[in-house]
């Protein structure tokens, strides 16, 4: 498994619960890699509610899933994870020394003891447009997220949506791309009102354009795409020359290739062995979070906590062998304090 990393445990998605699963292996002095498909951590908290109130961590009166989110990272800072983000966990195999093979759809691998899916609802993935053959345009002038936005400046550009991304890039290209043309499918917006009203002035200012319909066709010349048909409510299609089409329909979860892993699936959840260990079928894979299932099973953060730190016990045992562990309290434990660097 050339250029293999070698790891002790790798943690599958970056939410809460992954982020606490470092916590919970770092007091056990286990070091993990964590990877996530989305270019941020966070999981749910940050890419479905950054902004909104959670109230039931315990002693945490209230904060946001960003607020969480940045809290978690600074608790597990003594531990010096390695973040790979950006990147979905395509294959995980069980390797004849009883270790595994992970390797990522950039090719990032790992050869390691245990692993601990963390996976919530699955990787989040762009709503990709509904339009035959219109995907062959993918990465060229076809994009669903914005990565350099120098490569759209001065292009004219038509844009997808009607939620908070759709409306801030069209914001955003104004004045930098040639043309901006957005496409929501209905009148009212998902987006933040101010972002409406101010798209809404500059289409006034003939700045921008707003056209309410959907993307029903395309037109290419020379092998590359020259234009959209968009279907207005009305009926009517008009045609919309650019350079580059740009698609903020949001994301869905997809449980994708965890589903070939080998392991125990009961409703696109990963089943455990018991509650005690929070083990799936395969020794030394674990299950964490949103994504395992058990009797009793409820989808809370603070649930996803207690699992990450009797997974991180169960897991000791595979990585030292011959260490007997013990529950020690963080308030009181000379070795904890070491490890956390408070001494
Ligand atoms: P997630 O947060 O789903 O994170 C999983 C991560 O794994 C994702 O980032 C995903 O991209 C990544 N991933 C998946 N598959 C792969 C792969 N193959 N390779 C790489 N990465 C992968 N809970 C509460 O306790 N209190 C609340 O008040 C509350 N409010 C909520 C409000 C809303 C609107 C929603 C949607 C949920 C709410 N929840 C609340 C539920 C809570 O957000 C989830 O229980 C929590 O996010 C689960 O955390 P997790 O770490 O298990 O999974």
């Amino acid at each position: 498994f050339a250029g293999a990393i070698d790891a002790d445990a790798v943690i599958i998605g970056a939410g809460p619960v992954g982020l606490f699963q470092v916590f919970e292996l770092g007091l056990l002095e286990i070091k993990a890699h964590v990877i996530d498909s989305l270019p941020a951590v966070g999981g749910q908290c940050v890419e479905l509610y950054p902004d909104k109130p959670i109230y039931d961590i315990p002693a945490v009166p209230v904060c946001t899933g960003q607020e969480l989110t940045d809290n978690l990272l600074k608790q597990i800072e003594p531990f010096d994870p390695t973040f790979h983000l950006g990147q979905e966990v395509t294959t995980v195999q069980r390797r004849e020394d009883g270790r595994f093979n992970v390797e990522t759809s950039i090719g990032t691998r790992f050869i390691t003891k245990t692993i601990f899916i963390a996976a919530g609802v699955g990787s989040f993935q762009a709503r990709t447009i509904k339009v035959d053959g219109i995907d062959k345009f993918d990465n060229s002038q076809l994009f669903y997220r914005v990565k350099d936005p120098a490569l759209f400046e001065g292009k004219n550009l038509v844009i997808c949506g009607g939620g908070d991304s759709a409306l801030d890039w069209a914001l955003n290209f104004v004045g930098k791309a040639e043309s901006v043309v957005l496409v929501h499918r209905r009148e009212d917006f998902r987006a933040a009102p101010a972002s409406v009203a101010k798209m809404k002035a500059l289409c006034d200012e003939y700045e921008m354009q707003l056209i309410t319909g959907q993307v029903t066709g395309f037109d290419e010349k020379d092998g590359a795409l020259s234009e959209v048909k968009v279907t207005g409510a009305d009926g009517v299609t008009r045609r919309v020359p650019l350079d580059m089409l740009l698609v903020f329909f949001g994301l869905s979860p997809k449980l994708g290739p965890i589903a070939e892993w080998g392991l125990d699936i009961e409703r696109r959840q990963l089943k455990v062995m018991d509650t005690e260990k929070f083990e799936t079928n395969v020794p030394g894979i674990f299950a964490v979070g949103d994504i395992n299932t058990y009797p009793g099973k409820k989808k809370l953060i603070l649930s996803g906590f207690h699992e990450a730190a009797l997974a991180a016990f169960g897991a000791a045992p595979y990585i030292f062998p011959d260490k007997k562990i013990h529950m020690q309290y963080t308030t009181t434990s000379p070795k904890l304090h070491k490890i956390l660097g408070v001494e």
